[in-house]
C-alpha cells in the first residue's frame, strides 16, 4: 500500500524530457536542453530506451532507427552523410545538371572528380585558357573527405595542381562580393523535418564568416585571404584587429548582414529566393534515396558563397555543422537554432508514453511490479510502451472500437489517481503484447506537423496534449513548457486555411517553412517526388518575385497574387526578418 502510494505521488509530477549524447556531440545542445528543464541520460541508472532525443555528430547505425520508440527522436535520417562529401555532393548536382539543365542546377561551381576526371578537367582547363585570353583563370582544389579548409588550395597554373587522395578541382569564384575588401560566405541552418515527403525548414538567422585579411588575387597562398572558415582564421594575425567595416574576430549574424545590405540600398529578397531555391533544389538530388525515417530529423548548414553579380553559388553542404561557441555572434546564432529545432521536434505529445513505458528510477524502486531489470531482460517490454503508444494514438483519434484482441487486454486496468493520470502495468501489457507479436508501427510523418497550427506554441507555460484528447478518460501528464521564445505571429497560416493535418507548420521559432510552398509542391512531394513539377513551381514562384522586385507587369502579378489566395498558397518569404507572407508581398508592390 505504502509503495503504491508512493508511486502515485511520483507519477503525477512529470518526468522531464531526457537527452541522451554521444560522445563528441555538441556542448551547446546539452546547454540547451539544461535550460530547457530536460534531463541527461544517464545508462548507470536508465533503461535502454529511457530517452527522448539521441543526438550524435556521426551517423546512426541502422540498429538505431530499426529500434526507435514512438517517444524518441535522432537527430539524422540515415544516409545522409554522403551529401556532404565534397565528390558525391558535385556527382549528385552533375547528374541534375545534366537532366534538368543548367537553369536550374547552375550553382554550383563546375568540379572535377580527380583522379577519375583527370582528362576531363584538362579538356575544361584548355577550353577557359583559351577564352580567357591569356588572363589568369583559378580553381581551387579540396579533398573530397576533409573539412574546416584543411588540404585546400587554389591555384592558376595546372603545373601547381598536386594531390594524393581524391580531391575536387572546382571552378574558383574569383570575383566574390566583399565588404570593405573582405571575402565572406554564409553559413544557412536548414531543418530537414522529414525526407517523405520533403518537408524543409530554413533558419532567419545563420552566419556571414569572413577572412580576416583583405582579398587580393596575387597571393593565392595567402589562406586567411581566400578562405572564410573560422577554424583557419581564428589562428589568423588579423583575427583580434578592429577590421574596417567588419571588426573584431570574423563573424557576424546574418541580421548584421541584412541590416548592411539595406544600408547599401540593396533589394536582398531576390537573393533570399535564389538561396532557398539552391537549398530545395539540392535536397532534392538525394531525396528519392533517403529511407524513410518519421522520427528522425536533420540540421544541414549550407555554405553560399555571393559573387560581385549578387549570383549565390552553393560550396558545400555539412552534416553536423560545427556547434561549437568562439563568439558572441555564434552564441546567438547556434543556442537560437538549437532551440528552436527542438520545438520543431513537437516533445509535448510523447513523453507521456515514455513515462508510462519506463517509470523513472526514483519511481521503479518503490514499484511492486516493475524490476527495474524487467525491461533489459524481456524483450517484449520494448513492446510494451509501442502497445501503450497505440492505444494512445486511437483513442486520440477518437477511434473507441478498439481491436481489443490487439491493443486490450483483460489483466491491463487503466488506474487513475486523483489528478486523473493513468497508470499501465507494464507486465500487465506485456502479456498482451506476448500473444500478440506483431511488428510495431511507426508513427506517420503527418504525426510530426503542429496538430494545432504555430499559435499553439505561444499557449501557456504547460502544455498538455491535444483538446480532442482532454476529452478522453485518459488525461495526460503535462510536459515541461516548450519555449517559443522568438515567435511572431503572421497574418496568413496555410494550415489554418486548409485546415489540412498533413501541411506543415509555417513557422517554428525562425525556423520557416521554404519546402512545400504550396499546394502543387505539397502534391509533387507526397508520394514520389515529383522533381519537374517542383522546379516548375521553384522557377514560377522566382519569376514572380523578379517581376514584383522590378515592379513590371504589375497587373499580371496582382492576378496571380489573388490567383495564389485562391490557391491557399499564403507560404511566408525566407530571407527577411520579419517575413510577409508571399501574396502579402506580391500585392503590396
Ligand atoms: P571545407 O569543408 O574544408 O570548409 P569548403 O568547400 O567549404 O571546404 O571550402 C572552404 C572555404 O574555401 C570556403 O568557406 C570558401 O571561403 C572557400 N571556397 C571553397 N570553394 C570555393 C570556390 N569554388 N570559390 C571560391 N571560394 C571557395
Amino acid at each position: 500500500m505504502q509503495s503504491l502510494v508512493a508511486l502515485l505521488m511520483a507519477v503525477s509530477s512529470p518526468a522531464p524530457l531526457v537527452f541522451r549524447l554521444h560522445d563528441g556531440a555538441p556542448d551547446v545542445v546539452r546547454e540547451v536542453l539544461l535550460e530547457r528543464g530536460w534531463e541527461e541520460y544517464d545508462p548507470q541508472e536508465q533503461d535502454e530506451g529511457d530517452w527522448n532525443l539521441y543526438w550524435r555528430t556521426s551517423a546512426f547505425r541502422n540498429f538505431d532507427y530499426e529500434n526507435i520508440l514512438p517517444w524518441q527522436r535522432l537527430n539524422h535520417h540515415p544516409k545522409t552523410a554522403s551529401i556532404s562529401r565534397k565528390d558525391c555532393l558535385a556527382r549528385n548536382l552533375r547528374r541534375m545538371r545534366g537532366t534538368y539543365g543548367p537553369a536550374s542546377y547552375g550553382f554550383s561551381p563546375i568540379a572535377f572528380i580527380l583522379p577519375n576526371d583527370y582528362t576531363r578537367f584538362l579538356e575544361e582547363y584548355g577550353k577557359t585558357r583559351l577564352e580567357s585570353a591569356g588572363k589568369p583563370r583559378y580553381w581551387i582544389c579540396k579533398p573530397v573527405d576533409l573539412s574546416r579548409g584543411r588540404g585546400i588550395f587554389i591555384f592558376s597554373d595546372i603545373k601547381h595542381l598536386a594531390y594524393d587522395s581524391p580531391v575536387i578541382v572546382q571552378k574558383y569564384i574569383s570575383n566574390p562580393l566583399l565588404i570593405s575588401g573582405y571575402k565572406f560566405d554564409l553559413r544557412i541552418y536548414v531543418c530537414v523535418k522529414s525526407f517523405h515527403p520533403l518537408t524543409i525548414y530554413m533558419h532567419q538567422e545563420g552566419l556571414v564568416r569572413f577572412a580576416t585579411e583583405k582579398y587580393n588575387l596575387d597571393s593565392l597562398d595567402n589562406l586567411f585571404s581566400h578562405l572564410t572558415n573560422t577554424s583557419i582564421n581564428k589562428f589568423g594575425p588579423f583575427y583580434t584587429t578592429d577590421k574596417e567595416r567588419v571588426g573584431q574576430g570574423c563573424k557576424w549574424t546574418l541580421s548584421k548582414f541584412r541590416s548592411f545590405l539595406r544600408s547599401q540600398g540593396i533589394n536582398e529578397l531576390l537573393l533570399w529566393q535564389k538561396i532557398n531555391n539552391i537549398v530545395t533544389l539540392t535536397l532534392l538530388t538525394i531525396a528519392p534515396s533517403i529511407p524513410s525515417s518519421p522520427s528522425s530529423l536533420e540540421l544541414f548548414g549550407f555554405d553560399i558563397l555571393i559573387d560581385s553579380n549578387f549570383k549565390p553559388w552553393l560550396l558545400e553542404v555539412n552534416y553536423s555543422p560545427a556547434l561549437s561557441l568562439d563568439c558572441a555572434a555564434d552564441i546567438m546564432v547556434k543556442k537560437g537554432v538549437i532551440n528552436d529545432l527542438i520545438d520543431l521536434m513537437n516533445y509535448r505529445r510523447v513523453d507521456s508514453l515514455r513515462q508510462q513505458g519506463y517509470l523513472r528510477p526514483r519511481q521503479r524502486r518503490t514499484c511492486c511490479f516493475s524490476s527495474p531489470s524487467l525491461l533489459k531482460k524481456n524483450p517484449a517490454a520494448l513492446l510494451i510502451a509501442k502497445s501503450v503508444y497505440r492505444k494512445e494514438r486511437r483513442r486520440e483519434s477518437g477511434l473507441n472500437s478498439l481491436n481489443a484482441e490487439y491493443f486490450e487486454c483483460p489483466s491491463v486496468e487503466r488506474r487513475g489517481n486523483s489528478e486523473g493520470n493513468t497508470l499501465q502495468d507494464p507486465k500487465a501489457i506485456a502479456v498482451s503484447v506476448n500473444k500478440k507479436a506483431s511488428p510495431p508501427q511507426m508513427e506517420s510523418p503527418s504525426c510530426w506537423y503542429e496538430h494545432e497550427g504555430v499559435q499553439s506554441l505561444e499557449d501557456s507555460s504547460v502544455h498538455t496534449w491535444s483538446s480532442a484528447n482532454r476529452n478522453t478518460s485518459s488525461k495526460v501528464f503535462s510536459l515541461p513548457a516548450i519555449q517559443s521564445h522568438k515567435y511572431k505571429p503572421t497574418m496568413f497560416s496555410w494550415d489554418h486555411m486548409t485546415h489540412d493535418r498533413n501541411v506543415p507548420s509555417h513557422r517554428v521559432g525562425d525556423f520557416i517553412l521554404t519546402f512545400p510552398f504550396n499546394e502543387v509542391t505539397r502534391k509533387a512531394s507526397q508520394d514520389t517526388l515529383d522533381v519537374k513539377t517542383v522546379l516548375h513551381e521553384v522557377h514560377k514562384l522566382t519569376s514572380q518575385l523578379t517581376f514584383s522586385c522590378v515592379k513590371e507587369k504589375k497587373k499580371k502579378v496582382n492576378n496571380e497574387s489573388s490567383a495564389t489566395k485562391k490557391n491557399k498558397c499564403t507560404s511566408l518569404l525566407w530571407g527577411p526578418r520579419n517575413p510577409p507572407s508571399l501574396s502579402e508581398y506580391c500585392s503590396s508592390h
